[in-house]
């Protein structure tokens, strides 16, 4: 079946725009490398053997398609019609191995040996590693000093898993401090090395790129959504950090007339500090090398965030989230920390799914959502299964 994608095809433009939002703002050093990234990349997405054994991997290593399952008890306890992309299934146990295979098969392609990369919860750095191990290439990752005694478990797998971890200790030793230092390692050999980027941001080529990956979700989703039920979902909702996986699952849908909600963390309060819902608070602004909406602080640089989700609290939001809301065509969801674990063993009780901190606030959204909107199907993303936050939620949150 031939696929219309008008929209797809469309965004971003030559430069990496959508609309305002996007482009590249990097060091001129790093424009040369990106550029021929972007330029490959360009190549073998129209290569029929890179296609086809991105094909392959999603299907025999990968397991892939993940299913799609109605949440009956759910349904039944709140009204609607509740269905999940059990992304959770994946490989790895999230989605983020979608868009890491498929870089790491364009590094291969490349003749690169090695795969640099950052990351905050460590969870891209395990996506990353598991794949670098798939394709016999190095892998170096560099995290924050702090990240690296709070995730200690995702830093075990890396090891395991044969990658390198680079502690870094400068500033706050956090993920910002990561990704310069990823990147100046990544800038002393472009040649055999290649950036890997953990979501829909930074600098022109990524967000496009990272979106085509992971749009594997929305085209699976669309095609067992009308087989199971015969119809398009009347909404889709996913949770946004950088927002890869929402944007994966809205892809195959931005063209028809199905509504779209990025649900963000609103964390424990309103102010500056207590959130990381970009879309909702922040203004324009340039942060990791691309123009998006970003929450910032009195001095105007990127405000500190929280969620009790380490996987969305960023401070700003990939660009095509921001101009796809600004044209009206998203709406944004909101949902607390408590709600989000309120979401997390409700699923765990009722449909037996531990579901990840993450994907617990597009759950909880599309439950509030479905008690107003009895009538409507509701698609959610499942973005990932919830054994790295078990410990974390008993400790903090035990059942009485
Ligand atoms: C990393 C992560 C996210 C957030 O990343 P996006 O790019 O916003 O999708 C969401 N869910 C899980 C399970 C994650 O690991």
């Amino acid at each position: 079946m031939q696929r219309q994608k008008p929209y797809l095809d469309s965004f971003p433009d030559v430069n990496g725009y959508f609309g305002k939002f996007g482009g590249s703002f990097i060091p001129a050093e790093l424009e040369k490398p990106f550029s021929q990234i972007n330029e490959a990349y360009n190549k073998l997405s129209k290569d029929f053997n890179f296609i086809n054994e991105l094909k392959n991997i999603r299907k025999y290593y990968q397991g892939r398609p993940t299913p799609i399952y109605y949440a009956k008890n759910i349904s039944n306890k709140v009204g609607g019609n509740i269905y999940l992309k059990r992304e959770d299934l994946n490989h790895t146990g999230a989605h983020k191995l979608n868009h890491c295979m498929a870089e790491a098969l364009l590094a291969k392609h490349l003749g690169k040996k090695k795969l640099i990369a950052e990351t905050g919860a460590g969870q891209h750095g395990v996506a990353l590693a598991t794949a670098a191990a798939y394709f016999g290439l190095e892998c170096e990752i560099h995290m924050g000093e702090v990240d690296i005694k709070k995730e200690y478990p995702n830093v075990v797998k890396m090891k395991i898993l044969g990658a390198k971890i680079v502690a870094v200790t400068k500033g706050l030793k956090t993920l910002k401090e990561a990704v310069d230092s990823a990147f100046e390692a990544y800038l002393k050999d472009t040649e055999n090395s290649m950036f890997a980027i953990g979501s829909v941001v930074g600098p022109h080529p990524f967000p496009k790129m990272v979106r085509d990956f992971q749009s594997v979700i929305g085209f699976e989703a669309r095609e067992q959504f009308l087989e199971m039920t015969g119809k398009l979902p009347d909404m889709v909702t996913a949770c946004v950090g950088g927002g890869s996986n929402a944007m994966g699952i809205f892809s195959a849908f931005i063209d028809d007339s199905v509504k779209l909600y990025a649900v963000e963390p609103a964390g424990k309060g309103d102010k500056i500090g207590e959130h990381s819902a970009s879309l909702t608070y922040g203004e324009e602004g340039i942060m990791h090398g691309f123009n998006s909406i970003m929450l910032k602080n009195e001095n105007k640089e990127p405000a500190p965030v929280h969620s009790i989700a380490s996987g969305i609290d960023y401070p700003s939001v990939g660009p095509e989230h921001a101009y796809l809301n600004s044209i009206g065509r998203t709406n944004i969801g909101l949902c607390s920390d408590d709600e989000a674990v309120e979401a997390f063993y409700t699923l765990s009780r009722l449909e037996g799914i531990i579901p990840a901190l993450e994907s617990s606030h597009a759950l909880a959204f599309a439950m509030k959502y479905a008690k107003e909107h009895k009538d409507e199907s509701i698609l959610v993303s499942l973005s990932g299964r919830g054994d790295k936050d078990i410990d974390f939620v008993i400790e903090n949150y035990p059942l009485v």
